[in-house]
């Protein structure tokens, strides 16, 4: 710091003597001509004493952003001409630019950065990718001031060996033409006159030449990839969706609400994964279990405690009919209203432009599309255990179903999964009544959270009932005796023996990626379909979204990628959008819940990115102790000295929802004064917001403040 503030101080000098002595006068077109003759005599005594002082001074005014680099450069020309003059300018200015480049990038640019990183990330990106066109662009128009291409440029990321030779081939070119300007520097009136509007616009187009040729390389590259495939002549429709999960759903609205023609395809169920088997029935069974959760435990509100009788058949039936509650949200009814047309059946891709589909009631029927939308979802990942197909298994895709008869939840129920899905049902059916034994191979269920979330969600399954087993692996499933056994290696490298009547996969979901034509067109696909930041794969009219495209596997996220899929498929020639993962929250409904935006303690070790940490213990939050809920906390991540948030995490009741508040604000930059200075109402939960504001406010307080305040009432008592 000590460093850079003398450093600073001895430019701010040099810039001051510069002006208080009054030599910027021969810095100007007059000045330099009055120099002329002088010079002149110079050169033809002591010609490499005149080069080098030439040089040492160009460097020094490019370097302290001093103006009179053009009077300078016609000075220069003046004396050597262009072949030697353009060499002495060229390499002064360059080496002056970065100078001036790597001043400002040791003085201003941590600050800068660390004051307004996530908002500069998108330029930094930028700069990344294309930094070396912006810059060459900048230099070859020499109507932008280069003293601050020089400092703006030191803020980014650029490299500095990319800024000295990107500034010194873009200058050249203009300081060519000054340069030889400078034979006629006794005549010259003005620097204006020096570039004629042709050679202006010339170089104007010199400068964009880069961003055209980028243009026409991705061009070059896209024919590329569609050679081979015969276009259609026309399209029957604009958009053509796959899938009618979240992320289809959304896109084919948004398609619809744009007035585009759509069609949506969907093999099985419009609603896909959330509403059929994901969030929807497992929220609805998680309410069901809360509920018998607390009349077991009433006493806890000074009631009676009592297991209420359980027909297990009427909590799968509440879950279909919640279900089909919902439904119509997602029919395709309501989205033929909205103006998309819906075909039942399973759509192949056949080129990059024609969908062919298998209609569910029999035939086929081929559709083209200037662009389409791949939204297949994904599916249970069944995990390759020996035996286990012999002895059957659920996943969250056949529970529902398979489950939906039985009087009694499942007696023996083995879990295999510690991630959130395996936590959540783990826990409900405990709560339910099943004995349930989960199974993790990690040393930790929910192992995306940091490790107290871990421990305190495992601590709540464990008093629900659930063997928590981690750092165990199962090993292959077997039948013995009519009963199906769980062979496992246990954390002590033991094997043991667990007998079960229904086990359940919950390791992960795959995203679904064959049978539908991507390998024939040669779609790059890894664990998912692989796009660019717009959502495009190696075909720019085929995009993708959702849990087929990754990386988060959640409904909220489904839909916001289609906002970007729906867009960039039908505006992407004139303008597209990269699709923004700054601020992705996510909530687990094990009861605390556990939601989550932005980074965790971990991750923030792991990627070395400091941080702050303000935490409240909800145990404290009158709200909670009205609700006997007095467990949990709520930890937020904040810049060191700043109150801008990095990350929250929170265990509690309602978790989920206390999130919002925390999404928004990061969303739109709001730091925790703006929450500490919000009104929450008394009692509620989100004052659990407010307080932990109030830790960060308290642990930023201007300690030696108070000293005067101290000072100034026994001032006022006197
Ligand atoms: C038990 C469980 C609980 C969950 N809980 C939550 C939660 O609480 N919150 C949350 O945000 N997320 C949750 N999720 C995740 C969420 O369900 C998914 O992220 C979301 O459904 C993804 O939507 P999608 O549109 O990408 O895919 P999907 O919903 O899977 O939709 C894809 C659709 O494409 C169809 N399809 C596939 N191939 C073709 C083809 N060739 N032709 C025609 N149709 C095709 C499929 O039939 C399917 O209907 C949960 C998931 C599970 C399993």
């Amino acid at each position: 710091m000590k460093t850079k503030l003398l450093l600073l101080t001895l430019v701010v000098i040099a810039i001051a003597g510069f002006f208080l002595a009054e030599i910027d006068q021969y810095f100007s077109l007059a000045g330099a001509r009055s120099l002329q003759n002088d010079v002149l005599i110079w050169r033809a005594d002591q010609p490499l004493a005149l080069a080098a002082l030439l040089f040492v001074v160009y460097v020094a005014i490019a370097a302290l952003s001093l103006p009179g680099a053009a009077v300078m450069t016609l000075l220069v020309g003046a004396s050597f001409g262009l072949g030697w003059g353009l060499l002495i300018v060229s390499f002064a200015s360059s080496i002056g630019a970065t100078l001036a480049f790597l001043m400002t990038r040791y003085i201003l640019r941590d600050s800068v950065q660390a004051r307004f990183g996530e908002r500069l990330q998108t330029v930094n990106d930028g700069v990344e990718r294309d930094g070396m066109f912006y810059l060459f662009s900048l230099r070859l128009v020499p109507v932008f001031p280069f003293f601050l291409i020089n400092m703006l440029m030191g803020l980014t990321p650029i490299k500095t060996r990319q800024f000295y030779w990107v500034s010194q081939l873009g200058m050249l070119p203009g300081t060519v033409v000054f340069v030889n300007a400078g034979s006629q520097l006794s005549e010259l009136t003005s620097l204006s006159g020096i570039l004629s509007p042709t050679l202006l616009a010339s170089f104007v187009l010199l400068g964009i030449f880069p961003f055209i040729a980028k243009w026409l390389l991705a061009l070059i590259k896209a024919r590329r990839v569609y050679a081979g495939w015969q276009r259609p002549a026309k399209f029957d429709r604009n958009l053509i969706v796959i899938g009618a999960g979240a992320a289809g759903l959304v896109s084919a609205y948004i398609g619809a609400a744009v007035k585009a023609k759509v069609t949506l395809i969907e093999a099985h169920k419009m609603g896909g994964d959330c509403l059929n088997y994901g969030c929807v029935p497992s929220k609805a069974l998680i309410k069901t279990a809360k509920v018998h959760n607390q009349q077991r435990h009433g006493d806890v509100y000074g009631l009676e405690p009592h297991a209420p009788a359980l027909d297990f058949r009427k909590v799968m039936a509440r879950i279909k009919a919640i279900i089909a509650q919902i439904e119509p949200h997602d029919s395709i009814a309501r989205y033929t209203d909205l103006g998309v047309e819906v075909i039942a059946g399973y759509a192949k891709l056949v080129d990059p432009w024609t969908v062919e589909i298998a209609l569910n009631n029999g035939g086929t029927q081929r559709l083209s599309a200037r662009s389409v939308i791949i939204a297949a979802g994904a599916q249970p990942a069944i995990p390759p255990l020996p035996g286990l197909d012999e002895v059957g298994y659920l996943t969250s895709d056949t529970l529902w179903d398979a489950l939906a008869n039985q009087v009694e939840p499942p007696k023996r129920l083995v879990v295999l999964g510690g991630g959130p899905i395996g936590c959540e049902l783990a826990q409900a059916f405990a709560r339910l009544g099943s004995g349930v034994t989960q199974v993790e191979m990690l040393p930790r269920v929910m192992i995306r959270e940091d490790d107290e979330v871990s421990v305190a969600v495992t601590a709540s399954l464990t008093a629900d009932g659930v063997a928590v087993l981690t750092n165990t692996k199962a090993l292959r499933c077997e039948q013995a005796d009519g009963q199906k056994q769980l062979i496992i290696r246990n954390a002590l490298g033991d094997e043991e023996t667990i007998v079960f009547d229904t086990l359940i996969c919950a390791v992960g979901r795959s995203a679904r990626l064959t049978g539908y034509g991507l390998e024939a067109l040669g779609i790059d696909t890894e664990r998912t379909v692989k796009t660019n930041d717009y959502l495009e794969t190696i075909f720019p009219n085929i995009l993708a979204a959702g849990d087929v495209a990754g990386p988060y596997q959640f409904t909220h996220v489904a839909a916001h990628q289609a906002w970007y899929a729906a867009v960039n498929g039908l505006f992407g020639s004139f303008k597209k959008f990269k699709a923004d993962y700054s601020v992705i929250p996510w909530v687990t409904y094990v009861d605390p819940e556990v939601a989550r935006v932005g980074l965790s303690e971990a991750e923030a070790k792991e990627q070395g990115i400091p941080y702050e940490v303000s935490r409240y213990g909800i145990d404290d939050l009158d709200r909670a102790i009205c609700d006997s809920q007095a467990e949990g906390f709520i930890k937020v991540l904040t810049v060191p000295g700043k109150d801008r948030i990095l990350g929250v995490t929170i265990m509690g009741a309602q978790a989920g929802e206390l999130l919002a508040e925390y999404v928004l604000a990061m969303k739109h930059g709001l730091g925790l004064k703006k929450i500490l200075g919000t009104i929450h109402s008394y009692p509620s939960m989100a004052e659990a917001n407010k307080y932990v504001a109030g830790e960060w406010g308290k642990s930023h307080a201007p300690e030696w403040a108070y000293k005067y305040l101290v000072a100034f009432h026994r001032w006022r008592r006197s």
